[in-house]
């Protein structure tokens, strides 16, 4: 038997999940590029390509797009399966594919969807169970046939981004927290400008419903811009006075 983890990429830190390339620069653009500029290692999965949509020439515009737009988070890899969009379920060979792209990136922390997203794309719901089971999956031993022999891992993190912008609600978790985004809205509203196909000035409402989102989660919590993250495990602080008055300068 070959030895797969002499074949292993540079692992990462991060790793942010989506159905579709855009998902995540909509949701978390501007926290992972702010990982980025703190010099830790990002990645980005997509499950599907996110085609066919009513404006897109076909998959190859909409993955150029997306590479575009992880070049301006500055993410170091982006990986779009193969999985099929429209019909995406929750379903074994799924959650195997992914957990397989865990094994190999090995990261300590995975974003993913938080819960329905109602009036749009029901992929969004499936896929949160995907990354909710492939973290699981990711560590299981005695299964080794199954992942291709890859070593088993152990995600440490694990947090839930809110994707919906048809409903205020939250889902339920751990806990809730803004991610300081101020230096980083700009560029996030850019990495997302990347998918011409997606947002075409008729479209415009998209922009002014995440930019004045991130500005007010921002202005609650004391900074320029935030997004709202949830901690799928309830978080510990071991420095009370430290996380709670830190950011008040
Ligand atoms: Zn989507």
């Amino acid at each position: 038997m070959s030895n797969p983890s002499a074949e292993l990429p540079e692992p990462l830190d991060v790793i942010a999940v989506g159905a579709h390339p855009d998902d995540v620069e909509i949701a978390v653009g501007g926290t992972l590029a702010r990982m980025v500029q703190q010099g830790l290692r990002v990645g980005i999965v997509d499950l599907t390509d996110g085609e066919p949509t009513p404006l897109s020439p076909g998959p190859e515009v909409r993955l150029a797009e997306a590479r575009k737009a992880a070049e301006i988070l500055g993410v170091q890899v982006r990986e779009t399966l193969t999985l099929p969009n429209r019909r995406l379920f929750d379903g074994f060979d799924e959650r195997v594919a992914l957990a397989k792209v865990f094994r190999r990136y090995r990261p300590r922390l995975v974003m993913g969807i938080a819960d329905k997203t109602p009036m749009a794309s029901p992929d969004h719901w499936q896929a949160m169970q995907i990354t909710d089971a492939a973290i699981f999956y990711s560590r299981l031993t005695k299964w080794d046939e199954l992942f291709e022999n890859l070593p088993v891992h152990r995600i440490h993190s694990h947090i839930w981004y809110p994707l919906s912008f048809q409903t205020t609600c939250l889902p339920e978790g751990g806990g809730r927290f803004v991610s300081d985004i101020s230096d980083t809205l700009e560029m996030k509203l850019e990495s997302i400008r990347a998918y011409q196909t997606q947002f075409p000035p008729g479209k415009e409402r998209v922009f002014q419903l995440v930019e004045s989102q991130n500005r007010l989660l921002g202005a609650i919590a004391g900074f320029q811009a935030g997004e709202m993250l949830i901690s799928a495990t309830t978080l510990g602080i071991r420095n009370v006075f430290e996380t709670i008055c830190g950011n008040s300068g």
